[in-house]
């Protein structure tokens, strides 16, 4: 049971990180994180951008916060 959780949320496994299909011939390689084919680098690399922009959000809406808190 744990053993299968952990290979499902490693991401570097044997498994693509996007999509989570076995490799083929070729793998792709984005940021340590190994993927399938070009369509999941580029879904790999939208998603980093989705979370940057997510994290950069949450920390102005913090900083948001916080100075209305102090207020
Ligand atoms: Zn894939």
């Amino acid at each position: 049971m744990r053993d299968n959780s952990h290979a499902f949320g490693g991401g570097s496994g044997r498994c693509c990180g996007i999509c989570g299909g076995k490799f083929g011939l070729i793998r792709y390689y984005c940021w340590r994180t190994a993927l399938c084919s070009k369509r999941c680098v580029d879904g790999f690399k939208a998603q980093r951008e989705i979370n940057q922009v997510a994290s950069l959000v949450a920390s102005s809406l913090i900083a948001c916060m916080s100075d209305s808190i102090r207020r």
